[in-house]
């Protein structure tokens, strides 16, 4: 064996695939409702006893019956740095079994893929922390720094049973973390055969749901009627859904473009990204999101009989803020709605935006490059949001750093809270790899 070579890691590889297999067995779907919520607690307890097998112990919190959270700290050998938080939600979205073509709980192996809900978002992830964990406590390593392992429940609900709940109550335990990494970043994008870009995720857009309320006059449905909720709530929502908010560059997206510009060998013009944007495939849809604030209309409530004209109206709006733009939307979306209809929030978090630099960046640099010699790691936005927005409240510097290994062809960003989401099993290990010399050297 040379010196440069990969330390063998065969437990750690092999492990990852069963216990991620084991995982996506145990149901966690998020429902958005405490009484239908179970299966975080089994989950949780799972990763206590696998934990617990080589001498880690961690503490489970609960927000709420079976709202489970399991955090554990393995102590580094260089007692006076900074800790780093690693963490993963054990709660799944939803899965239709007549959709999929395998059950989503089965946790079956197919065509070199692991398959089910959570496999990518982020079941995977949560296997691969434990394997390397696992793996240091039955070989006697041990991290620099203090690594804090967070395993939380409700993310895909907005984590207030999660990462809310534990920075708002249970604070102490991320004492001393500075920075973190989680989801949504890690994974590869093919440019050709020998190149690959690695998406770290360096920042992610705000959430800023609303609720519209549209009043008017009740009445019969067979009258002349000139004050209608439903029709005034219609023409708001209509307007909000058309409009196209102006292009705002940020600096995460700019450093984005130039690597995309310098790899790909593309000219991009910074007036009009969009054009070079939607040349890049499959995460077309991810980054295209990520230049602009959007807004979606997602619901409508009005009326309870036919020939009723309701007194009041609502709808609910998806909106997503780029970093310092919340402010900014609110303006123009009540410019949009008008003086008439009401405007309230129902989830505002703010947006997060961190550099692409310092010794945490190089560290995961390095631990790509050194499994990927063809790896270009380059910092990205997410226009979704994740557990990130609750740590950062405690002035961490979050990352999306779940690193995968991708297939050229795979629709990535389609199998998130997609039909037959499923992770390839030599990604799986690639991940193991690289967050195993990550960890170990950061
Ligand atoms: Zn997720």
């Amino acid at each position: 064996m040379t010196s440069d070579a990969a330390p063998a890691r065969p437990d750690a590889t092999d492990e990852v695939v069963d216990l991620c297999r084991d995982l996506l067995r145990i149901d966690t779907t998020n429902t958005g409702d405490n009484d239908t919520s179970a299966g975080e607690r089994r989950a949780a307890e799972y990763v206590a006893e696998k934990l617990a097998e080589v001498g880690v112990d961690a503490e489970i919190h609960e927000s709420a019956p079976g709202r489970a959270n399991l955090v554990a700290r393995i102590p580094g050998t260089e007692p006076g740095r900074d800790a780093l938080l690693v963490h993963g939600h054990l709660d799944v979205v939803p899965a239709d079994p007549d959709e999929w073509s395998v059950h989503p709980f089965s946790g079956e192996i197919r065509d070199g893929y692991l398959w089910g809900r959570g496999a990518i978002d982020m079941k995977d992830f949560d296997a691969m922390v434990l394997a390397v964990v696992r793996d240091w406590q039955r070989t006697g390593v041990r991290p620099r720094r203090d690594v804090v392992l967070a395993f939380t429940a409700d993310e895909e609900a907005g984590s207030d049973y999660g990462a809310h709940f534990l920075t708002q109550h249970h604070r102490d335990l991320f004492d001393g973390c500075t920075e973190a990494i989680g989801e949504v970043g890690g994974f590869s994008y093919s440019v050709d055969e020998q190149r690959r870009l690695y998406l770290i995720e360096t920042a992610e857009k705000g959430i800023d749901w609303l609720r519209l309320r549209a009043r008017g006059r009740p009445g019969h449905g067979s009258m002349v009627h000139d004050d209608n909720a439903v029709t005034a709530l219609a023409e708001a929502v209509a307007r909000i859904g058309r409009h196209r908010f102006p292009v705002v560059m940020t600096d995460t997206v700019r450093a984005f473009l130039a690597e995309v510009s310098d790899v790909l060998g593309i000219e991009i013009d910074p007036d009009d990204p969009e054009t070079a944007i939607a040349k890049l495939g499959p995460i077309a849809n991810i980054i295209g999101a990520t230049v602009r604030n959007t807004a979606n209309p997602t619901r409508l409530a009005a009326g309870y009989k036919d020939n009723v004209i309701p007194g009041r109206a609502t709808a609910t709006i998806d909106c997503r803020s780029l970093p310092g733009q919340s402010e900014e939307l609110e303006r123009q979306l009540r410019e949009l709605v008008g003086p008439d209809i009401a405007i309230e929030y129902v989830q505002r978090q703010p947006a997060l935006e961190t550099t692409f630099d310092g010794d945490l960046v190089a560290r995961m640099s390095e631990a790509l490059r050194a499994e990927d010699p063809g790896a270009h790691p380059v910092p990205y936005m997410l226009s979704g949001g994740t557990d990130a927005k609750a740590f950062s409240q405690l002035g961490i510097r979050c990352f999306g750093f779940a690193p995968l290994r991708l297939p050229a062809d795979l629709n990535f960003s389609g199998l998130f809270h997609g039909i037959d989401e499923r992770v390839p099993l030599d990604g799986l290990q690639f991940g193991v790899r690289v967050l195993d010399r990550f960890l170990r050297t950061c």
